[in-house]
C-alpha cells in the first residue's frame, strides 16, 4: 500500500486509500484504472478566480469569472422554460444584480438555493437592461472558504490578497483552477480534488513515462504546472512540454516508417508514355500545370526500382483523378495491373464510367469490382479475363480487399479519398508481397504544417491550381426571410436546365427524426416546384436506395436533389449550379467547401447559397464570410483550423490524430519542427535504437508495429 510521497504512477488506484469505493467504480467506469490514467487527464481549460470583478464593473460580451451569493432562485417561462438565479455581492442585498439562468439542465434546480455562495464563469450578455449569463459554469462554495474571499468581492478587490489570509490550500477557488472533461458520476470538483491530492501523495522525483522529450524541465514538476499552474505561464509552458512529447511520439513513429520505407525495395512501373500520350492527346483540354507537375513528380518516382510513396493533394475539383488516370496508364504500359480503391459504390462506379469514357479508343483494359456488382457481369463487360495477370486497370471499392478479388501482378495501388480508410485498409490493399507503388489521394486541403504532421512519412504532390474552364461560382449570404427572391432564382436556372442540390444539416438526434425532417423538407419543395422531380438522400436510406437516388439525379430525372450531409465528396454533376446550404451556420468551414465543391463542376457559373440567420457580427455569419471571400481550399482550412482547431476539424479517425491530447499544439509549426529535428537527430546517431537510453523509443515502435500504425 502507498505510502505519503510513494505513490508511483503505474500505482493501481485500487490501493490508494483516500479513494472511496464507490469513487473507484466511477473511475474505473470511465477507463481510469492507474495513477497516471488520471493525472494524464489534463485540463480541457482554465478558470483564473485569482481576481473577480464587482458586478458594477462588468462589460456586456465579456467572459468572467465571478463570485456571488444567491438572493433569489426559481424557474421562469419566457419563450423557452428556464431556471434563474438572481445573484449579486453578499451582504449588499440591495446592490447590483446579474442573472444566471439554465436552459435544459433541470438539475441545477435542484442544487442552487437561496443563501448560496457560487463561484460562477461565463459569458455576460445583456437582456433588456438586465445582465444576465447562460448557462454558466458554476460551483458552489464551500462555508469554509468563503468567510474571507467574499469581503475582497465585495470591495471589489484582488482575491491575491486574500489567499495569504486564507487556509493554505485552496483547490477550488482564488486561484487558476483547472477545468476538466467530465466524468459521469463524478463532480468536476471531486476530480480536482483527487488530482490534487494524488500530486501531493505523488513520488517527488517521478520521471516521464516513456522517453523524456525535455528532461531539463523535470516532468513532475510539469504535471503540477499544468493541473494547478501558479501563473498562466505556467501552465503554458507545461501544455508545451506534453504538446511536445505528443507530437514527438507521433514524429518519431513517423521518422522511423519513413526511414523503413524509403528506398524499399519496388518495382519499376513507369517505362514508355505511349498511352500517357495518347489519352493527353484525347482530352478537349490542356492538364493545368500543377496537374503536369504532379505527373511528372509520380513519374519519375514510377521509373524508380524503390517503391513509391506519395500523396497528391488538392482541392475538390482540381483534377486529382485524372492525374491518377494518367500514372494507372504508365503503370499498365509497363506491364503492370493498376489499382484504384474507392469509399463507396457511387465514387467507384463513377470513376469506372470516367475512364471507360476517356479509355475507349485505346488498347487498355478495364475492371470494376465492387461487392455489389462484381459477379453481375452485365454491368462489368470487361471482366472477362480479371483473375489473369495482363495488365490492367480496376477500380473497385473495399471488395477490392478479399481474396477473390484481389488484383494480381499489382504495380500500382491508389487510394482516393484516403482518410475515408483504415490503416488496416490501407494496408491490407498495398500489402500484396508486390512492393507496389502506392499513390494516396485526399481532397481535404489541410495547412502544411498538419500535412508534416499527418504525413510526414509520404511524399507529397500538391494540386493548388484550379482548371480554368471552371464556371464561376458565386457564393452569398441570405437569410429566410429572402426565400421568395432564391426561389425566383431557382426557377430561372431550372427553366434553364440545370439542377440543384438543397443541404440541411443533421440537427434532429435521433435518424427516425431526422427522416421525418428530410421528408418534411421535400413536402415543402414539391409545393414550391409541383411540376419538377424531386429527390431525397439522407441517412436512413440503404446504399442502394442512395445509388437510386445519385442515378436519378446524374441524369438529370430529378432536377432538385434534397440532402442531408451525406452528399458524397466526390460526387460529380457538372449540370447542378446551384447548391443551397440551409443553417449553414451549422457546419464547420471545411465541410462547408466540401459541399460547395459539387458545384461549379461544369462549364456553367454557380451559385452557392448559404442561407443563415446568424447577424451581422455574430461569429457564425463572421465565419460565413470567409467562404464569400475565398475558393482557395487551404485558406479556409487556415481559417477552419483557427476557429475550431484541428481535432474537430479532422475528426479523431485521422490517422495518428486519435490519441493526440494536445491538438490544439498541432498547428504549432516550430514544436512539430522540433520533434521532428530531435526524431530525426536520435534515428541519425542510433538508427536501430540500441543505445539504453533509447529503450523507450523501441517500446513505442513496437506498440505501434502491434497496433498496426507502423511497420
Ligand atoms: P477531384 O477528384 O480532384 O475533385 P476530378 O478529378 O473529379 O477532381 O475533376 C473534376 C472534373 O474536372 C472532371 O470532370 C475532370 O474531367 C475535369 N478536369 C480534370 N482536369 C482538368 C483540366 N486540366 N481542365 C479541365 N477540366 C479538367
Ligand atoms: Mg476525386
Amino acid at each position: 500500500m502507498p505510502t505519503i510521497g510513494k505513490l508511483r504512477l503505474a500505482d493501481s488506484l485500487q490501493g490508494v486509500p483516500f479513494i472511496t469505493s464507490r469513487e473507484l467504480k466511477v473511475l474505473q467506469a470511465s477507463s481510469l484504472e492507474t495513477v497516471e490514467d488520471v493525472l494524464m487527464r489534463v485540463p480541457r481549460r482554465y478558470e483564473d478566480r485569482r481576481s473577480t470583478k464587482p458586478i458594477t464593473a462588468l462589460i456586456n460580451g465579456e467572459t468572467v469569472s465571478l463570485m456571488v451569493h444567491v438572493y433569489s432562485a426559481g424557474w421562469r417561462f419566457s419563450y423557452k422554460r428556464y431556471f434563474e438565479v438572481s445573484a449579486g455581492a453578499e451582504g449588499d442585498p440591495y446592490g447590483a444584480r446579474i442573472y444566471l439562468r439554465w436552459f435544459n439542465m433541470p438539475y441545477v434546480a435542484k442544487l442552487l438555493a437561496m443563501g448560496m455562495n457560487l463561484s460562477v464563469y461565463g459569458k455576460v450578455k445583456e437582456y433588456a437592461g438586465k445582465l444576465t449569463i447562460s448557462n454558466p459554469d458554476f460551483e458552489i462554495l464551500e462555508d469554509e472558504d468563503v468567510g474571507h474571499r467574499l469581503v475582497a468581492v465585495a470591495m471589489g478587490g484582488v482575491a491575491e490578497s486574500v489567499k495569504e489570509s486564507a487556509d493554505a490550500d485552496l483547490i477550488h477557488t482564488a486561484r487558476i483552477v483547472p477545468i476538466y472533461r467530465g466524468i459521469s458520476g463524478m463532480t468536476t470538483r471531486s476530480f480536482r480534488a483527487l488530482v490534487w491530492r494524488l500530486l501531493q501523495e505523488l513520488s517527488p522525483d517521478t520521471p516521464q513515462p516513456g522517453y523524456d522529450v525535455a528532461p531539463a524541465y523535470p516532468f513532475r514538476e510539469a504535471l503540477q504546472d499544468i493541473h494547478f499552474p501558479a501563473s498562466p505561464e505556467a501552465s503554458h509552458k507545461a501544455r508545451m512540454r506534453f504538446a511536445l512529447a505528443e507530437c514527438f511520439r507521433q514524429q518519431f513513429t513517423v521518422a522511423w516508417k519513413r526511414r523503413r520505407t524509403q528506398g524499399r525495395a519496388g518495382q519499376i512501373t513507369a517505362t514508355n508514355d505511349g498511352y500517357l500520350k495518347e489519352l493527353l492527346a484525347s482530352l478537349p483540354f490542356q492538364l493545368t500545370q500543377a496537374q503536369a507537375r504532379c505527373v511528372a513528380e509520380i513519374r519519375a518516382d514510377m521509373e524508380r526500382p524503390q517503391q513509391m510513396n506519395r500523396l497528391l493533394q488538392g482541392d475538390v475539383g482540381s483534377g486529382k483523378t485524372l492525374v491518377a488516370l494518367c500514372a494507372m496508364l504508365l503503370a499498365v504500359e509497363s506491364g503492370k495491373t493498376a489499382a484504384m480503391i474507392a469509399p463507396t459504390q457511387i465514387l467507384a462506379e463513377q470513376h469506372y464510367n470516367n475512364f471507360r469514357r476517356l479509355l475507349k479508343n485505346m488498347d487498355v483494359r478495364l475492371s470494376l469490382r465492387t461487392s455489389e456488382r462484381a459477379d453481375d457481369s452485365d454491368i462489368i463487360p470487361e471482366t472477362a479475363g480479371y483473375g489473369d495477370a495482363s495488365p490492367r486497370i480496376i477500380v473497385g471499392t473495399h471488395a477490392l480487399l478479399y481474396k477473390k478479388n484481389r488484383p494480381i501482378n499489382l504495380g500500382l495501388a491508389v487510394i482516393d479519398e484516403q482518410h475515408k480508410f483504415g490503416v488496416a485498409q490501407r494496408e491490407k490493399f498495398i500489402n500484396t508481397g508486390d512492393n507496389p507503388d502506392v499513390l494516396v489521394m485526399t481532397a481535404t486541403p489541410i495547412p502544411r504544417t498538419l500535412t508534416l504532421t499527418l504525413y510526414g512519412d509520404l511524399d507529397v504532390s500538391i494540386i493548388d491550381e484550379l482548371p480554368s474552364n471552371r464556371g464561376e461560382i458565386i457564393t452569398a449570404l441570405r437569410t429566410p426571410a429572402q426565400m421568395t427572391k432564391i426561389i425566383t432564382f431557382m426557377r430561372s436556372e431550372l427553366d434553364g436546365g440545370r439542377q440543384i442540390y438543397i443541404v440541411s444539416p443533421l440537427i434532429e438526434e435521433s435518424e427516425t427524426r431526422q427522416q421525418a425532417a428530410a421528408i418534411t423538407e421535400l413536402e415543402k419543395w414539391r409545393g414550391v416546384f409541383p411540376d419538377v422531380n424531386i429527390g431525397l438522400l439522407h441517412g436512413r436510406l440503404s446504399a442502394e436506395e442512395k445509388d437510386a437516388v445519385m442515378a436519378e439525379f446524374r441524369s438529370a430525372n430529378t432536377k432538385i436533389l434534397i440532402a442531408t450531409t451525406v452528399v458524397e465528396v466526390g460526387v460529380d454533376v457538372p449540370n447542378a449550379t446551384i447548391m443551397m446550404i440551409n443553417d449553414a451556420d451549422a457546419f464547420g468551414l471545411s465541410q462547408l467547401h466540401q459541399l460547395r465543391g459539387r458545384i461549379g463542376r461544369g462549364q456553367y457559373k454557380s451559385y452557392c447559397i448559404l442561407l443563415t440567420s446568424a447577424k451581422q457580427g455574430e461569429p457564425g455569419r463572421d465565419k460565413l464570410e470567409v467562404l464569400c471571400r475565398t475558393l482557395n481550399g487551404f485558406e479556409i482550412a487556415e481559417e477552419d483550423f483557427r476557429l475550431r482547431g484541428p481535432g474537430d476539424v479532422l475528426g479523431t479517425a485521422q490517422s495518428g490524430l486519435a490519441a493526440v491530447r494536445f491538438a490544439e499544439w498541432l498547428s504549432d509549426i516550430r514544436l512539430i519542427h522540433r520533434a521532428n529535428r530531435d526524431a530525426a537527430a536520435i534515428l541519425d546517431a542510433d538508427p536501430e535504437l540500441l543505445h539504453p537510453r533509447h529503450a523507450p523509443l523501441r517500446e513505442l515502435i513496437q506498440f505501434e508495429e502491434e497496433q498496426g500504425i507502423v511497420g
